[in-house]
């Protein structure tokens, strides 16, 4: 959504209420193993404090994954606490202390769905994992394990046999 700010672009402290749910462009393509799965669900508000809008809400979204250690297939809920300032777009190039903010709007209208999309991105856990003790696949066999090694590994010799015909051959 493009957000039309005209109505407190000129009124300091005036604010806008926000609640929206809606699928974004930017999300569309597959980021690694993550699929994103529902539209976005935004709820807050934007407030012009001296010139500069403060975003703060919370930005909901549900995608699929796999599992690091098995490849099972996962749904996960991403929920991100949005609080971000934007700062007037010709004020951020003029201001050298202000360059390094990541979100400037311009005229009167704010690109929300920009900016949901790059804060549910960069907090993306790093690491999924079905379960917290998911004891992974076999190295052997490839099936998933189960707790106390794969019945496969039931099945190989074990190293003391391997002991008792080193003495055989001596
Ligand atoms: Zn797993
Ligand atoms: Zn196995």
């Amino acid at each position: 959504m493009k957000l039309d700010i005209t109505s407190i672009i000129k009124d300091n402290g005036g604010s806008i209420q926000i609640s929206q749910t809606e699928s974004l462009k930017d999300l569309e393509s597959n980021l690694g193993t993550v699929t994103f799965t529902s539209p976005v669900d935004f709820s807050g508000s934007v407030t012009n404090n001296n010139g500069m809008l403060v975003l703060k809400g919370l930005a909901r979204v549900s995608y699929s994954t796999v599992c690091d250690r098995c490849g099972e297939k996962i749904e996960q809920e991403l929920s991100v606490p949005i609080d971000e300032d934007i700062i007037e777009r010709s004020q951020a190039e003029a201001d050298e202390s202000l360059k390094d903010d990541r979100f400037t709007y311009s005229g009167n209208v704010l690109d929300l769905d920009r900016i949901l999309a790059d804060c549910l991105i960069t907090n993306l856990p790093m690491a999924h994992v079905c379960r917290e003790n998911c004891p992974g696949l076999c190295p052997l066999c490839g099936a998933e394990m189960k707790e106390g090694g794969c019945d496969c590994q039931k099945d190989m010799p074990t190293d003391s046999r391997f002991e008792a015909l080193k003495g055989f051959f001596d």
